[in-house]
């Protein structure tokens, strides 16, 4: 980095796989939109600065996702005020100096949160620092918080000291507000993903472009584009140029509906059978999948967890044992399946070990950079709420079966996939392959769903968080 670039330090945690993502997303918008200008530090504030006893907290989230129960415990302790109230000066007692410390060796010009627990700690150092920056020696960094949840989010994403709040949804807004942070330093302009879900950079430094597709939902970015360079499209409707959200509306409250008219389970069948646009046989051929057969994405987060051990088993039972499959002849696949299982090296050995069924091609693979790429090749998804996930699919037009959520974190992404029509959450393994089945009987549906994922997408948040972030660096 050179002397004139200003520095940008980004706060984030390794729970889950989100955070790092939306770190990432951030810092290559920064970079696109100031080349040569800035310099970025994405750091762990628990592992890299905190230390003991707080540098296994990566370790111990993965723990905790894969045990629901003790997860809403440390959840809903984290939200009780006196409990929230009490754990914060305990941190702040044990690494508040480390943090200090930090912050004056790296002297940032802002400072970035994309973690809910990287708030208070960071602004009572700031505090700290204070007298320092009255006497001149160190100028005050702007603080500002990203949240990278997307229906609704845990108290500590919000201090009413922070200097901007960037919030996805019309749920977390409200949250921010109940909060106290004033509807003047909210903007809302998405949940950020990383680059290669981008639509293409607008020219001259303008907004950046919507999609370059004709809205076909098949078309999505990532449809080719590490593997062969071919087009990145996508959809996205709103480029949101840093409206100021006031006043909040609240979130609608309403029971997670099993029922949503359009979605459910086999309909009318359509006579059309599913079609893959050339990008998505693009991307399936450069991934070395099969071009033309209905495919389903299994993913469960950079953890890889919700049951993928399960799922796959019940879903390749129910392609193969599917309408189109009695019905054709022949020993060509009729659906493809792939599953990601992440980090998660033992459910990979378990889902990779499930019984072969005929006319169903079965891909297993662990932690992927180029999610873009396999998004792109599928036409629907099974995951668990993780919301980075949720964001890229919309993005990619995916509609989804949400089979899994990590109590009170992921609870509130269920109603926003399936109020807004472009998903259903279920359990059992069984329903979560007959809604698929069904889904792949009925293209129709799926493409009028596809659609509608379109068109929630929010393909350029990050390169909009990123401009409006640029606005507080003092160049
Ligand atoms: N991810 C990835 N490769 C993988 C598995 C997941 O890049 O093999 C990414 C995924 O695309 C998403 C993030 O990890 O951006 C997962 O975030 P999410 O919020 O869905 O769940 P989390 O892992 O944070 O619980």
């Amino acid at each position: 980095a050179g002397p004139s670039r200003k520095r940008i330090m980004v706060l984030m945690s390794d729970t889950g796989g989100g955070h790092r993502a939306s770190a990432e997303a951030l810092v290559a918008a920064f970079h696109e939109a100031y080349p040569d200008r800035v310099s970025t530090w994405v750091v762990d504030l628990f592992t890299d600065i905190a230390g003991p006893p707080f540098g296994r907290l990566p370790s111990q989230y993965a723990f905790l996702a894969a045990r629901p129960p003790l997860w809403r415990a440390v959840w809903e302790y984290g939200r009780f005020p006196p409990t929230r109230a009490a754990t914060e000066a305990f941190t702040t007692a044990v690494s508040g100096g480390a943090v200090t410390d930090a912050i004056r060796a790296y002297a940032p010009d802002l400072i970035l949160s994309v973690h809910p627990l990287c708030q208070t700690l960071v602004l009572h150092a700031l505090e700290r620092l204070e007298p320092r920056r009255r006497r001149g020696r160190l100028p005050r960094p702007p603080f500002v918080t990203v949240v990278t949840d997307l229906g609704g989010a845990h108290p500590t994403w919000f201090d009413p000291a922070v200097d901007r709040l960037f919030v996805p949804s019309d749920a977390v807004a409200a949250i921010a507000a109940r909060c106290g942070v004033s509807a003047v330093k909210t903007r809302q302009l998405g949940l950020p993903v990383r680059s290669p879900f981008w639509g293409p950079p607008a020219a001259n430094g303008g907004p950046a472009a919507g999609p370059a597709v004709d809205g076909a939902p098949a078309a999505a970015p990532g449809a080719g584009v590490s593997a062969l360079g071919a087009g990145v499209g996508g959809g996205t409707t709103a480029n949101g140029n840093g409206t100021t959200v006031a006043p909040p509306r609240p979130p609608v409250r309403r029971a997670v509906s099993d029922t949503y008219y359009a979605l459910d389970g086999p309909g009318k069948q359509s006579a059309q059978p599913l079609l893959a646009s050339p990008a998505k046989r693009v991307t399936r051929l450069a991934l070395g999948l099969h071009p033309d057969v209905p495919t389903v994405l299994v993913v469960g987060g950079g953890d890889g967890v919700g049951g993928l051990a399960a799922i796959v088993p019940a879903l390749t039972a129910a392609l193969g044992a599917s309408s189109a499959a009695a019905a054709t002849d022949g020993a060509a696949p009729v659906a493809q399946v792939l599953v990601v299982c992440g980090k998660n090296e033992a459910v990979r050995r378990r889902v990779a070990a499930a019984p072969a069924v005929p006319r169903v091609s079965l891909t297993v693979t662990g932690f992927v950079t180029n999610m873009a790429d396999w998004m792109g090749a599928a036409d629907c998804l099974v995951t668990k709420a993780g919301p980075g996930t949720i964001a890229e699919a919309l993005i990619c037009g995916l509609p989804m079966v949400l089979s899994a959520y990590l109590p009170g974190q992921e609870a509130p992404n269920v109603p926003f996939v399936v109020e807004g029509g472009v998903g259903v959450y279920r359990r059992r393994p069984r329903e979560i392959a007959a809604i698929v089945a069904g889904w792949f009987a009925d293209p129709t549906k799926l493409e009028c769903m596809s659609a509608r994922a379109l068109a929630l997408g929010r393909a350029n948040a990050s390169r909009d968080i990123a401009r409006s972030i640029g606005e507080m660096i003092p160049w």
